[in-house]
Order: C-alpha cells, then structure tokens, then sequence
C-alpha cells in the first residue's frame, strides 16, 4: 500500500472526515485490521485564512509546497490539498515534488463524468466559486461547465462556510438555505450539485439534496485510496 501524504487543517472540521473516510474505504476494501498508511500536515486554519483575505496567494503557494515537500521527504507517495479552494495554488504545489498530486477537481470531473452529469451547480467557497481555477480546470479536463448560484446566493453559501461549517456549527436554517439555492439552481437547469467544498458534505447529505450530489470529500479520498491501493504507480489523477 502506497503512503497518502495530506496537507489539511483547511479546516480540520474535513480533515478528521477525510482520515476516517481513507481509512473506511481501505478497511472495506481490504479487511480485517487493515487501514490506510498516512502522513498528515495540519495547518493553523486562521493563518491561511489571513492569507486567503489580503490576496497573499503566492504565500500560502509557498507555505503548501513547503509542506508537500516536508510529506514527500517523510515519505509520502502521493499528495491531497485537502480542500477545494487551495486547489488555486495546485500547480504551484504541484510544481515543488515530485510525487503525484491528486487533484480534487479532477476527481469531481470524472465522478460527473461517470455518472453522466454534465450541468452541475457548484457550491463552494467564493474563491471557488467566483474565480477561474476550478471551473475553467474541470472544463479543460472533463468538459464540464459548472453553474454557480447568484450574487447573494454565493456570499451566503460563503459565510456560511466560514462562519459556521468550518467552526463545528451546523443549523437547520442553513442547511434549508443550501437546499433552496440547489432547488433555484434544479429549476434553472442544473442537473447535479457540486459540494464543491470539503466542509459542505457536514451540513448536507444527498437526501436533503433535490439533486444528484457530488461530495468533494468522498470522491477524492476515493480517489487517493484507489491510488493507494493500486498496483502501479501512474495510475492517479496527477495535476
Ligand atoms: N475546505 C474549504 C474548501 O474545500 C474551504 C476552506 C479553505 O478556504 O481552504 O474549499
């Protein structure tokens, strides 16, 4: 079994979820008292956070590929940015090891892809949401358009996160403002929900969704098992 190296902490709220999700997925796969070898590098949340608000990319770029290169150097065959927002600095990542990073909007495209949807509604941080990194990647690698929820709709799917998902709150309110946002996004053609966040998958699942969801968490733990377990190497969804 391969060595899954993740830098997390983005926040730990998902990290916890992705150890115990890799170590389910290795157990159901392999049985008995098998779990998943893993080297993990959590982050003070409140530093990137910092970071992220006075457009300081190239730092926190910096601050990522130092600790993918900590994880490679310790022995880490494959890297996770576990999160979906700093998947903006995943070439840059990328860029400074020599181990596969796997990246998570790669993994959403093929888990679309498989499953035939092809206009999902992306709910996300506004990073994510409202730059280009992630829908124009999903599009060059899974031709894929992502649809995003409206200007007001979009600040509070962001605070939302921030405020309350990301500090171990989750309200009834919020999850039925989520829900509403997918029913306008249904209405409006979308065929599928991107939880294009990794915290978002705490606050709904898919029976509250009207619609097919895509939980990023799960399909990229998924997809780090698969490469995990996998016989050789090559086989991952590097950047
Ligand atoms: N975990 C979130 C994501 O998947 C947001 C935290 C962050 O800003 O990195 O985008």
């Amino acid at each position: 079994m391969r060595m899954i190296g993740l830098i997390g902490g983005m926040s730990w709220e998902s990290t916890a979820v992705y150890y115990r999700l890799l170590n389910e997925a290795v157990r159901d796969r392999m049985g008995g008292l098998t779990s998943a070898e893993i080297l993990l590098r959590s982050v003070d949340f409140s530093r990137i956070v910092a970071l992220q608000q006075t457009g300081q990319w190239d730092k926190a770029a910096a601050v990522l590929a130092g600790i993918a290169q900590d994880l490679e150097r310790a022995g880490a065959d494959c890297i996770l940015i576990c999160t979906n927002t700093m998947h903006k600095l995943a070439d840059a990542v990328q860029g400074a090891i020599s181990i596969p990073l796997i990246h998570i909007v790669d993994s959403t495209g093929a888990a679309l892809s498989a499953a035939g949807a092809h206009r999902p509604l992306l709910l996300a941080t506004a990073y994510t949401m409202e730059q280009d990194f992630y829908r124009s990647r999903l599009m060059a690698h899974s031709g894929i358009e992502a649809m995003v929820p409206e200007t007001a709709d979009r600040a509070e799917v962001h605070r939302i996160i921030f405020e309350e998902i990301c500090q171990g709150v989750v309200l009834p309110a919020s999850r039925a403002r989520y829900v509403a946002i997918m029913e306008k996004a249904k209405a409006a053609g979308a065929d599928s929900v991107i939880l294009g966040c990794t915290e978002i998958g705490l606050l709904v699942g898919q029976d509250d969704c009207p619609l097919p969801a895509f939980d990023s968490t799960l399909i990229h733990a998924d997809a780090a098992v698969a490469f995990a377990l996998s016989a050789q190497s090559g086989t991952s969804q590097a950047a």
